[in-house]
């Protein structure tokens, strides 16, 4: 595979100069680009208006896929969770929810994440590697093939959330290419506008992000109102602060267009961070920095090796009418596909009753990899 050329890692033009530096002409890259992308095919041999010897020659230097699926866990509520392996045997997790209007797919940017929030069973994994554009095409084009078939068009449109395994601004590079690949018309055609990255809070990418015309929306995993408590919870919070996070989040509020507004994403822990002098400071930080933004109301998934347990409904209620008397517009996250752990912060699970397995698998393979760079120098 290593020397094989990923094909879902090409943009249509790269596709084109590939096929070119094969001695093909242009229109045969468009038909791959819109056979892999808008047919979702698998495989060289779907591609059946190429000649058969060509499609030889492309077998021996390029690849359709380059992750494989080792399981899959579908939910009573429809939600389904593929467990998906890389190349270099590392884990990559995605989420298919369905919706009535449009599906929902929670992809991971990373296998792993180097940051530690506390509440994350993702964490303990640490950072084995940031994705590729390819790699994050191709968990959406899995995704939906699992749900639909391949070839199948899908009966709703598509969102996307980059709120799996990793911090999606540490793939940054990875990411906006992925978006670029599946906004083309003539592939999967999901537009950025379709798609929201959830930080922890890397602020430099904050502002790079704003600067971008066809960006996709932002979301904030917060999860506590003061410094000393977010600390703990997200220690990402010691490198940049509450106050530079507002202060980058005031700036991206320039590029909001009209409608748009943030995401704060809360998750609510019991006893830790929802009790009522929390909802009211977290009101009076947002209102302090006066933003256009709501606040998504998480219940944490409990699962095994983690130190919490979630808010009770009453709490999460209550919080929620404190931030709404304060003019906050608060809403409460349904919780989706918890009986397969699709849950966030649960997606290091790999099995129901055994949540820690694939920490013990991981490591065991990541000791045979080469040792893995950090993804980005701002960490
Ligand atoms: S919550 Fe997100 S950013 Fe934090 S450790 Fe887990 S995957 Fe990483």
């Amino acid at each position: 595979m290593t020397d094989l050329i990923h094909l879902p890692d090409l943009t249509a033009a790269e596709l084109i100069d590939f096929v070119q530096s094969l001695g093909a002409p242009a229109y045969r890259g468009r038909q791959i680009f819109t056979a892999l992308h808008a047919r979702r095919t698998g495989d060289f041999d779907g591609i059946t208006e190429l000649p058969k010897a060509f499609r030889q020659q492309l077998s021996s230097r390029a690849a359709t896929r380059s992750l494989t699926v080792e399981q899959r866990y579908i939910s009573a509520d429809g939600t389904r969770r593929l467990l998906l392996k890389t190349h270099d045997n590392l884990p990559v997790e995605t989420v298919f929810i369905p919706e009535e209007r449009r599906d929902t797919i929670c992809f991971s940017s990373q296998s792993g994440c180097p940051l530690k929030c506390d509440f994350c069973l993702t964490a303990k994994l640490g950072l084995l590697r940031t994705l590729t554009a390819g790699e994050i095409v191709e968990q959406i084009i899995i995704s939906l093939n699992d749900a639909y078939g391949e070839g199948v068009e899908t009966p709703r449109g598509t969102n996307l959330v980059a709120m799996g395994a990793g911090e999606p601004m540490l793939a940054f590079d990875s990411l906006m290419k992925a978006l670029s690949i599946m906004a083309d018309p003539k592939g999967l055609h999901i537009v950025p506008n379709r798609v929201t990255v959830s930080t922890a809070g890397i602020v430099p990418r904050i502002y790079e992000l704003a600067q971008i015309p066809d960006r996709p929306h932002l979301a904030i995993s917060l999860s506590a109102p003061n410094d000393e408590l977010r600390n703990v919870l997200m220690p990402i919070n010691k490198r940049w602060s509450i106050a530079e996070l507002m202060q980058a989040c005031k700036a991206f509020e320039q590029s909001l267009k009209r409608g748009e507004r943030f995401t704060f994403e809360y998750v609510m822990l019991d006893g830790v961070n929802d009790g009522d002098e929390h909802a009211r400071e977290l009101a009076a930080l947002l209102k302090r920095h006066n933003l256009r933004a709501k606040v998504n109301l998480i219940p944490h998934n409990a699962a095994e090796g983690l130190a919490y347990l979630p808010s009770t409904p009453e709490r999460v209620a209550a919080f929620k009418g404190i931030l709404e008397s304060h003019n906050i517009a608060a809403y409460v996250r349904r919780p989706r596909g918890q009986d397969i752990y699709a849950a966030c912060g649960q997606l290091a699970a790999k099995r129901a009753s055994n949540p820690l397995a694939l920490t013990n698998i991981v490591a065991r393979s990541a000791s045979t990899q080469p040792s893995l760079a950090s993804p980005s120098s701002i960490v």
